[in-house]
C-alpha cells in the first residue's frame, strides 16, 4: 500500500475516535482526544513520522470543524400557543414542526419515558390537509425486545409509528383521510454511540418516507423527521430533499455499527441537520 495511503487512513480513523469521544462525552471527550493525539505524536516521533502527525492534527481539526452533530437552526422568537387540553389524542394545533417540539409537552414526555433506559420512544406529527396545522400523537415504546444493551436497543418500527398513529386518530374521533403524516419523532437513549446525530437508519427511513406512493395509507408528506437525544436534551431535524439516495446495506451496517464518519452519504446528510431546541 502506498506510504501516504496508510498515513490518511490511520489519521482518518483517529479523528473518528475524536470526534466520536467529544459526541460522547461532550466537553469531557476533548481531554480524550488531546490523550489519543498526544500518544501518537509520540509514536510518530519515535517511529520520527513527521508527516503522520501533520496529517493527523489536519484531520482532527476539519472534523472538529465541520459541524456533524447538527448545527443550529435559525430560531426565529418561538411564541407558545396555550397548551393544548391535557389528556387530548391529537396534541395542538402548532403553527409548524419546530413550534411543535419547541412548544409542546409530549417532547420531554417522550424523552422522560426513555428516562435512562436503552428503549426508543416515538410518536408522529401529522399536518391537517385544510392547512399548516400540526398535531402530534401520544409517545409510544418500541416493540422491539426489551434489552438493557446499548448494542441492541430497540428502536422504533414502521409498525410502532402506526400504532401511536391509530389510537390518536380513533381517540380524538377525527377523519383519518383529513391528516397527512409531517414528521415521525423519535428518542435516542442515552447510549454512548459515534455521534449524537441520526444513524444512517433514520436518513433511509426519511429518504424512503419521503418517496411514498401518493396514495399509501396513511397518507405521507414528510417535510422532516426528528429526533430527541437522551444524551445531550437536544432535538434534531433532517429534512429529506427530492434527490437523496438511500443507503446501501453495507453502508448503513459500516455507518450505524462502526464509523459513521467515514461514510460520505452520512456525512453529507448529518451535515443538513438542524437543532431545533433543547430541553432543559
Ligand atoms: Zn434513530
Amino acid at each position: 500500500m502506498n506510504r501516504l495511503m496508510f498515513y490518511l487512513i490511520v489519521a482518518f480513523v483517529i479523528a473518528c475516535f475524536g470526534v466520536g469521544a467529544v459526541n460522547i462525552f461532550g466537553s469531557h471527550g476533548a481531554p480524550f482526544v488531546v490523550y489519543f493525539l498526544i500518544v501518537v505524536v509520540l509514536l510518530a516521533l519515535i517511529f520520527k513520522r513527521s508527516v503522520l502527525v501533520l496529517v493527523c492534527v489536519g484531520v482532527v481539526l476539519f472534523y472538529f470543524w465541520r459541524p456533524f452533530s447538527g448545527s443550529a437552526s435559525a430560531q426565529s422568537p418561538t411564541s407558545c400557543p396555550s397548551a393544548p387540553r391535557a389528556g387530548s389524542a391529537l396534541r395542538g394545533p402548532y403553527s409548524s414542526i419546530d413550534q411543535l417540539m419547541r412548544c409542546d409537552s409530549v417532547g420531554p414526555y417522550a424523552l422522560q419515558l426513555t428516562g435512562s433506559g436503552t428503549t426508543e420512544y416515538g410518536f408522529v406529527i401529522l399536518r391537517d390537509r385544510r392547512g399548516p396545522s400540526y398535531y402530534a400523537t401520544a409517545p409510544v415504546r418500541s416493540s422491539q425486545v426489551a434489552n438493557p444493551s446499548c448494542l441492541q436497543r430497540p428502536m422504533v418500527q414502521p409498525q410502532d409509528f402506526l400504532a401511536s398513529w391509530m389510537d390518536a386518530i380513533n381517540g380524538a374521533h377525527v377523519d383519518r383521510g383529513g391528516y397527512v403524516w409531517a414528521a415521525t419523532v423519535h428518542t435516542h437513549p442515552a447510549c454512548s454511540m459515534a455521534s449524537n446525530n441520526f444513524t444512517a437508519t433514520d436518513f433511509n427511513q426519511a429518504i424512503v418516507l419521503k418517496n411514498a406512493p401518493a396514495d399509501s395509507v396513511p397518507a405521507v408528506d414528510i417535510e422532516k423527521i426528528v429526533m430527541i437525544n437522551a444524551n445531550d436534551r437536544k432535538v434534531r431535524a433532517f429534512t429529506p430533499m427530492p434527490g437523496d439516495t438511500p443507503f446501501t446495506t453495507f453502508g448503513i451496517e459500516t455507518s450505524d455499527r462502526f464509523l459513521p464518519y467515514a461514510n460520505l452519504g452520512w456525512d453529507q446528510y448529518a451535515l443538513r441537520v438542524q437543532v431545533v431546541t433543547a430541553y432543559p
